[in-house]
């Protein structure tokens, strides 16, 4: 490897040199979606960062061990109005099981996921499916001292913890203006101080989601999941765990503080966040009518949107900011991405078609070392698709015959073009829905014509179009209705 590769640790705050635990395999685990989240745009962003964070990973030879998990219990929404967990309550009122409820939305995800090409991670664990686990990893904290059971629950002591350690390292939070802020949010006063978090809690009758447990019927505290799962399919010290900077405070503070308490030590050697998203300036939300679902952008039917917006889009104007910038949609916005996606599509399309000529007249010269010394310095993609315009730029001049490239440059063009927009950006090109949209509106459109000159007789022109197509790849039926075809 020539350039090292950089990456920004939240834990540190500074830009570090990767180096894995167990070179060349290095363990990744990404915080996934809560399920009943609805899919939206806020899901968009962790998942897109953080797979081209696992492309480029895999390009630069590593063996990744990817885990991505799916929240599935206990998981308390601090909006949420009566504390209910979401997947429990939608499944009490639509008289569904809870795991018909996880698998409609972790469904509905994974397409969206596939739509945004973002690649599945090597295991995907289930939180309801690591109960035991969860048990076992409480069992290790009440043993070691950091937790105590009350009423059936068990909760973390996180006043306890910080006379020995730092509650707050990553966050950079302040316990004692925690204390001060957290102090009237939930009135549980089977906890002893207001700081302290569920490690396991009671069910409450109407509760339909519990397993049991030494302490009782219940189901485990958020947190616990990831410290659990990480551990189980990642080893006690794994190498970067990532996630939204939402989650820094308090789930992976949490983190640290049940593996530093658990295992005695800390589990996470590289902690990576990535910066929200806001809408038209606002940050997202139900209560402010500016939720849009991935679902939503992919058709256009929300009041906010003014078109649709492909799910290449999405993903493009995602990558042209930092991950740790902020992003803000709008619709203007996202039509300039759009238009530069179509540039950058057009440009490499157009590079296959380029005939090479004896020397070379353009500049090209360095483009993929400085594409891989920007995705080395903490994944800059905006700076990599700069890099990407600049080229194209030089391809429009070839294409309008005002330069020249060689044999051997033009191979190189395409290899990188190839490895930097497909490979690490993860850009698809045209098999987004809105273009297979068009592109069977398309055949149908011609099959129509055909069927009207058939009904004028024009017997030529109707073979043609069949003949063509068929040519092309398609089977064509003719039907009672009119036709069917497939390719
Ligand atoms: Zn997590």
């Amino acid at each position: 490897m020539e350039n090292k590769f950089y990456i920004y640790n939240t834990l540190t705050r500074k830009k570090e040199i990767f180096e894995p635990l167990h070179a060349p395999h290095v363990g990744l685990y990404v915080c996934g979606p809560t399920v009943y989240g609805d899919g939206h745009l806020g899901h968009a962003r962790p998942a897109i960062t953080f797979d081209v964070l696992y492309r480029y990973l895999l390009h630069l030879g590593y063996k990744v061990r990817y885990v991505r998990n799916i929240t599935d219990v206990g998981h308390l929404e601090h909006d949420a109005d009566e504390g209910e967990d979401k997947i429990a309550k939608k499944a009490r009122l639509e008289k569904l099981e809870p795991m018909e409820v996880v698998q409609f939305y972790t469904l509905r995800y994974h397409k969206a996921m596939e739509k945004l090409n973002v690649l599945p991670p090597s295991i995907e664990p289930h939180a309801s499916g690591h109960i035991i686990e969860q048990i076992e990893f409480v069992k290790k904290i009440i043993a070691a001292g950091y937790a105590y059971e009350s009423e059936g629950s068990v909760y973390f002591d996180v006043e306890k913890y910080n006379k020995e350690f730092h509650y707050g390292k990553l966050s950079g939070r302040n316990i004692n203006e925690l204390l001060e802020t957290t102090r009237e949010l939930d009135g549980q006063t089977e906890k002893r101080r207001s700081t302290d978090f569920a490690l396991w809690k009671k069910a409450s009758p109407e509760h339909i989601m519990h397993w049991p447990s030494p302490w009782s019927e219940g189901f485990p505290g958020w947190h616990l999941e990831c410290s659990a799962m990480g551990t189980k399919y990642l080893g006690e010290e794994f190498d970067i765990h990532g996630g939204g900077m939402d989650l820094m405070f308090p789930h992976h503070e949490c983190e640290i503080a049940q593996s530093v308490a658990a295992l005695g030590r800390e589990t996470v050697k590289y902690w990576m966040h990535n910066n929200m998203i806001t809408i038209n300036g606002k940050k997202m939300g139900k209560s402010l009518g500016n939720f849009i679902t991935l679902d939503e952008f992919f058709s256009g039917s929300h009041p906010l949107l003014e078109q649709a917006f492909s799910p290449m889009t999405i993903r493009f104007f995602i990558l042209q900011a930092h991950y740790r910038s902020t992003v803000d949609f709008s619709n203007d916005a996202l039509v300039a991405s759009e238009k530069g996606l179509a540039r950058l599509l057009d440009a490499y399309e157009r590079l296959q078609k380029i005939t090479p000529s004896s020397t070379t007249t353009v500049d090209i010269v360095g483009l993929r070392e400085k594409c891989e010394v920007a995705m080395c310095d903490d994944l800059n993609t905006p700076i990599v698709i700069s890099h990407l315009f600049d080229a194209c730029k030089a391809i429009n001049t070839i294409t309008d015959k005002k330069g020249t490239i060689s044999v051997e440059d033009l191979e190189e063009l395409k290899a990188v073009f190839s490895l930097f927009v497909e490979d690490i950006l993860g850009l698809q090109i045209c098999t987004t829905d809105n273009n297979d949209d068009a592109y069977k509106k398309a055949v149908d459109l011609l099959l129509n014509l055909r069927l009207q000159a058939k009904q004028n007789k024009d017997w030529a022109l109707s073979d043609k179009i069949r003949n063509e197509l068929t040519a092309l790849g398609f089977t064509i039926k003719d039907t009672k209705d009119g036709f069917e075809w497939n390719l």
